[in-house]
C-alpha cells in the first residue's frame, strides 16, 4: 500500500468556521431546490446562489477554478449538471424540463474556511428508476456518515458505499472522488466512493472530508462532454447522480457541517 498523504487536522474552532461556511451552503442549495421546475434555467439557478453567497459574505468557490486539462475557468457560483452530465455541469439558459434530474454542486469560502455539498434534484415528473438512482446515491452518502468513526479504515466505508450502489444495479464513477477540505476546497486525502487500497487513509477525529458520491444508472464510464473539458458526462448517456456533505470527524462520529445545524 503507497503510504497515504495525510490530512491535516482541524481544531473545533477550525470545525465551526467550517460549519458557518456549510450553513452559507446549505442555505444555497435549499433555496435552488425550490427553484427546480419546468421552464427554470440553470443560469437562474446560478444567479441567485451567487447574490446569496456575496450577501451572506462569502465567495463561491469553483468560479475561476482553472486546470490544466480545461479551457477556460469555471465561469459560475454552481455546477449543475443535468441528466447524463455527471458533474461540472455550467449553468446554462437552457431551461429545465420535467422529466430531468439536475445535480447542483455549490463551494463557499467564508472568514478563510470552506465548506462544500451538492444534491441532485427532480423536475417536475421523474421516472421510478431515475428516482431509485437519487435514492440509492443519497443512501451510500449516509452510509458514509452513519460508518465514520475514528480509526477505521476509510476502505471499509468505501466499501460499504460500493456495494450498496451496485447492488441497486448502477455503478460507482472512479475518475473523480471526494477530498478533504479545510482552509482549501481540495486539501488531502483524497475520498474514493469505491475500494481503492492504494488510497487508503485511517479516520481520526479533527479530519474534514467532503464525501460525495457519483453514481451511474448505467457503467461507471464517464467522458468529457465537448473540449472545455469542464462537463463530465456518462459514456453510456443514461443518468447520473451526486449528493455530498462536509464531514467532521469527531470522537463520536460523523459531524455534518453541510446539513443546515
Ligand atoms: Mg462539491
Ligand atoms: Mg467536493
Amino acid at each position: 500500500m503507497r503510504r497515504p498523504r495525510t490530512a491535516r487536522l482541524k481544531s473545533p474552532e477550525e470545525v465551526e468556521k467550517i460549519r458557518r461556511a456549510g450553513r452559507v451552503v446549505y442555505a444555497v442549495l435549499r433555496r435552488v431546490a425550490q427553484m427546480a421546475e419546468p421552464g427554470v434555467s440553470t443560469a437562474e439557478m446560478n444567479a441567485v446562489a451567487e447574490a446569496m453567497i456575496r450577501e451572506a459574505g462569502a465567495e463561491p468557490l469553483f468560479k475561476g477554478v482553472q486546470t490544466r486539462q480545461t479551457a477556460f475557468p469555471f465561469p459560475a457560483a454552481l455546477c449543475t449538471s443535468v441528466n447524463d452530465v455527471v458533474v461540472h455541469g455550467i449553468p446554462s439558459e437552457r431551461t429545465l424540463q420535467s422529466g430531468d434530474v439536475v445535480s447542483v454542486d455549490c463551494g463557499v469560502r467564508l472568514d478563510g474556511y470552506c465548506g462544500d455539498s451538492a444534491t441532485t434534484l427532480c423536475v417536475g415528473t421523474v421516472a421510478p428508476e431515475v428516482r431509485r438512482l437519487l435514492e440509492v446515491t443519497e443512501e451510500a452518502l449516509w452510509i458514509a456518515v452513519e460508518g465514520i468513526r475514528p480509526r477505521r479504515w476509510w476502505s471499509e466505508i468505501a466499501g460499504a458505499m460500493q456495494a450498496h450502489v451496485e447492488a441497486a444495479g448502477f455503478s460507482v464513477v472512479r475518475e473523480f472522488v471526494g477530498h478533504g477540505i479545510g482552509r482549501e476546497m481540495h486539501e488531502e486525502p483524497k475520498i474514493p466512493n469505491y475500494v481503492d487500497r492504494r488510497q487508503d487513509f485511517m479516520l481520526q477525529a479533527g479530519m474534514v472530508l467532503a464525501v460525495e458520491p457519483m453514481v451511474n444508472m448505467g457503467s461507471a464510464g464517464v467522458q468529457y462532454a465537448d473540449g472545455t473539458n469542464w462537463p463530465v458526462v456518462t459514456a453510456d448517456g443514461r443518468y447520473a447522480a451526486h449528493f455530498e456533505h462536509t464531514i467532521a470527524v469527531t470522537d463520536a462520529g460523523a459531524d455534518v457541517l453541510t446539513d443546515g445545524r
